[in-house]
């Protein structure tokens, strides 16, 4: 590609972070800090567990955007596999001691590559399995249409990464009294699987569509379709943990251990989702997860829940189409810190990818359907 078409390429990039791109101090903060009494045991995954080289870091990334947008002539199959070698987890952000934005930049750059034509294979191949089938699994899920009962109502959007938890929590809820309805075909993507992997135009018709369907205070499974269904929106819909906190806090339904559970320690994994993004709050679910295990009586084990620095577990961006290998060992490292104590991570999403990698690290709602009973309190509904 000439100089002036990777000046373009960078262009929409350059729109929104110009100023960012000459102002990274270069402090190295982004790729391997280590600040223990801030929870920081290093930074990026990719620098940790893909190729030990800035290049693969916040850092290096706000260099390609900026090398591209000054023309410097770049191997762009190069660019493009090295900017989809990121988990978009956002920890360069959280850490950045000047407020940079190394992963909405570098975001920018991989959705400008895949607009030009210039993904990786393995991109172009994982976004043709979305459009074609629907969904982020060439296999789609089998989900009852609908869940009955006298107690609360849901509105409950399932989502592609999420098929099991939903298979799973239709029977629990119902069961609890609980009235459950899907919103659209409960495998249907949202469009989050396609904007991690750059195909931003289709991802944000997909959002739109979806977003027809879906109403304020409608459950929504995973958290980044959460996050890419609220895009900003406050009044949008909501987790599943917030919403069971409410109907527990309303006092429609009562949670409890069921007969004989042992209320052992639980180490939950945070959901790189739930990070606080630039414009976006995060929703409140790692503080609902929290306050049910309160409510239940089963200890926390890593009490420094939620820990925003923690490394990414390697489910997110393009990582697992594009480096799998170096997904797998971040998913290793992710299970193993949590030590002999069981663990669950809050993504359903994760949860896969865990399973995948072949680590016995479940949802946090799988582990609610296995260990607790929720009741009704009443029949009249409100
Ligand atoms: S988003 Fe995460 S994996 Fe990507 S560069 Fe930043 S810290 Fe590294
Ligand atoms: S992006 Fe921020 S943390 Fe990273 S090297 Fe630049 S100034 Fe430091």
């Amino acid at each position: 590609m000439s100089a002036p078409a990777s000046a373009a390429l960078a262009a929409g990039v350059l729109a929104r972070y110009g100023d960012e791109l000459y102002h990274c101090a270069s402090c190295n903060y982004c790729v391997d800090q280590v600040w223990p009494e801030r929870g920081i045991a290093r930074v990026c995954a990719t620098f940790e567990h893909h190729a030990p080289s800035p290049a693969y870091s916040g850092r290096g990334y706000i260099e390609i955007a900026r090398a591209l947008a000054e023309g410097m002539e770049l191997d762009l199959d190069t660019v493009a596999v090295r900017v989809n070698t990121c988990t978009d987890c956002g920890n360069c952000e959280v850490t950045c001691p000047i407020g940079l934005h190394p992963a909405a930049i570098n975001r920018g750059l991989r959705t400008a590559l895949y607009e030009a034509g210039a993904a990786p294979a393995a991109i172009a191949t994982a976004v043709e399995t979305i459009t074609t089938r629907g969904n982020v699994r060439a296999a789609p899920a089998v989900i009852a249409e609908r869940a009955t009962g006298t107690g609360p109502r849901m509105r409950l959007y399932v989502g592609c990464h999420a098929d099991e938890d939903g298979t799973a929590l239709l029977g629990w809820l119902a069961a609890g009294g609980v009235e459950v309805s899907l919103v659209r075909d409960a495998r249907a993507c949202c469009g989050a699987a396609l904007a991690e992997l750059g195909a931003g135009r289709s991802a944000t018709a997909w959002r739109d569509d979806a977003r027809a369907a879906v109403d304020a205070g409608t459950v929504v499974l995973g958290y980044e379709c959460l996050r890419h269904l609220q895009d900003g929106d406050a009044a949008g819909p909501q987790g599943l943990l917030g919403w069971l906190v409410a109907a527990l806090d309303g006092g429609e339904l009562t949670l409890a251990l069921r007969r004989g559970v042992v209320p052992s320690p639980l180490h939950l994994l945070e959901s790189c989702q739930l990070k606080p993004r630039p414009g976006r709050a995060a929703p409140a679910e790692e503080a609902c997860a929290r306050n049910l295990l309160e409510r239940l009586g089963v200890p926390l084990a890593n009490t420094g829940f939620p820990n925003r620095f923690r490394l990414c577990c390697g489910a997110g961006g393009g990582m697992p189409a594009v480096q799998p290998e170096a997904a797998a060992r971040m998913a290793a490292a992710r299970a193993d810190a949590a030590g002999a104590v069981a663990a669950v991570t809050l993504d359903p999403r994760c949860a896969r990818h865990f399973a995948d990698a072949g680590r016995a690290v479940g949802s946090f709602a799988a582990w609610l359907v296995e260990h607790c009973e929720l009741t009704a309190t009443t029949g009249e509904r409100a």
